[in-house]
C-alpha cells in the first residue's frame, strides 16, 4: 500500500501538471470505487466543471481542493496509483499514448478523470479495493474518519512530547501503523524505521525507554524524509505519476529482504508474523529481551 512518501510524491508530480484545471469528465467500470455520494451520476454531476485550487496530503489520503468549497479525496489502498496522461480507449482497453504508462503494472486502468486541457488522471489498480469521495469541505473536516486521524509525522510540531504522548500498549511495528497514532506509516516503513532504531517489531509500545523512543522519533523522521526524497518504494505495485518506479527500494534495509544479511552486523534478517502481517528485522540487532 502506498505510505506517507509514496503519497507525497503522487501529490508532488500532480501539483505540477493540474493545478487550475477543470473536471470535464469521468469514466469508470468499477462503480463501487465512488463512496460518496453513492449514486456515480450525481458524483459525475457535483465535480464536472469545478477546478483544481490546490492538492493536498491527510495521511495515507490525496485531497484535491476544489471550486465551490468541494474536495475530492482519493484513498489508494492497497495496489492503487494515480497516473498522469493521454488514454485513448481501443476495443474496450485503454491505451496510453506514452509506453511507459502501458507497461503492466500501470495497465489496470478502471477510472479516468478527463481535464480541460485533453490531459487525464488515471487510476490503475490491479486489486480495485481504492476509495474516491467527494465531499463539501466542512463535512469532509467534520467526517469521523478525518477526526480520528493522528498527526503529521513530518510536520514541524510533531515533536517527541507529542510522540511519546500519541503511543499506547501493544506491539510497536502495530503501533506505528496505526493511524489514529500517527499517519502515514505501513509495514515497509515501520520495518525501516524500527530496523535503523534497533527496536524489535514486537517490543511492547508502552514499555519502551526513554532512550529506545528517542531512536525511534530520530528514525521515523530521517526515514520517511529519506523516502520522500526518492520517490518512495516500488516494490510492489506502486509508480510515480509518470509510471515511473521510486528510488527507496534499492536503499532499503530491511522490508522484504528475509535470509538477506543485516547491512549492521551480518546477520540473517528474519520474518515473522504480526496479526495478518508481515514484520522484517534483523535478530542480532532487535532484540526482544
Ligand atoms: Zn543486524
Amino acid at each position: 500500500m502506498p505510505e506517507l512518501p509514496e503519497v507525497e510524491t503522487t501529490i508532488n508530480g500532480l501539483k505540477n501538471k493540474v493545478l487550475n484545471r477543470t473536471f470535464v469528465n469521468v469514466w469508470t467500470d468499477i462503480r463501487k470505487i465512488i463512496k460518496r455520494p453513492i449514486s456515480f451520476n450525481l458524483f459525475l454531476k457535483e465535480l464536472k466543471g469545478r477546478r483544481i485550487k490546490g492538492i493536498r496530503r491527510r495521511g495515507k489520503n490525496i485531497i484535491f481542493e476544489l471550486s465551490d468549497n468541494y474536495s475530492l479525496l482519493i484513498h489508494q489502498k492497497l495496489t492503487g496509483h494515480l497516473l498522469y496522461g493521454i488514454w485513448e480507449n481501443r476495443k474496450g482497453r485503454w491505451l496510453a499514448e506514452d509506453s511507459r504508462l502501458n507497461e503492466k503494472v500501470n495497465s489496470y486502468i478502471h477510472l479516468i478523470f478527463f481535464l480541460d486541457n485533453k490531459k487525464m488522471i488515471a487510476l490503475s489498480d490491479l486489486r480495485k479495493f481504492a476509495k474516491v469521495q467527494l465531499w463539501k469541505n466542512n463535512e469532509l473536516a467534520d467526517s469521523k474518519e478525518f477526526k480520528s486521524l493522528g498527526p503529521e509525522p513530518l510536520d514541524k510540531d510533531f515533536n517527541f512530547n507529542v510522540f511519546k504522548k500519541r503511543l499506547r500498549k501493544g506491539a510497536i511495528k502495530e503501533v506505528l501503523m496505526d493511524q489514529k497514532v500517527i499517519v502515514g506509516i505501513g509495514n515497509i516503513y515501520s520495518d525501516e524505521i524500527l530496523w535503523e532504531a534497533r527496536v524489535h517489531p514486537l517490543r511492547d509500545a508502552s514499555k519502551l525507554t526513554q532512550e529506545e523512543l528517542k531512536r525511534i522519533y530520530l528514525s521515523l523522521k530521517k526515514i520517511l524524509k529519506k523516502a520522500v526524497k526518492a520517490k518512495g518504494t516500488s516494490i510492489s505495485d506502486y509508480r510515480t505519476i509518470t509510471g515511473d518506479e521510486g528510488g527507496f527500494g534499492p536503499i532499503r534495509k530491511v522490508y522484504q529482504r528475509t535470509n538477506k544479511k543485516c547491512f549492521y552486523c551480518g546477520a540473517a534478517i528474519e520474518r515473522i508474523k504480526i496479526k495478518n502481517r508481515s514484520a522484517h528485522f534483523c535478530p542480532n540487532c532487535q532484540k526482544l529481551l
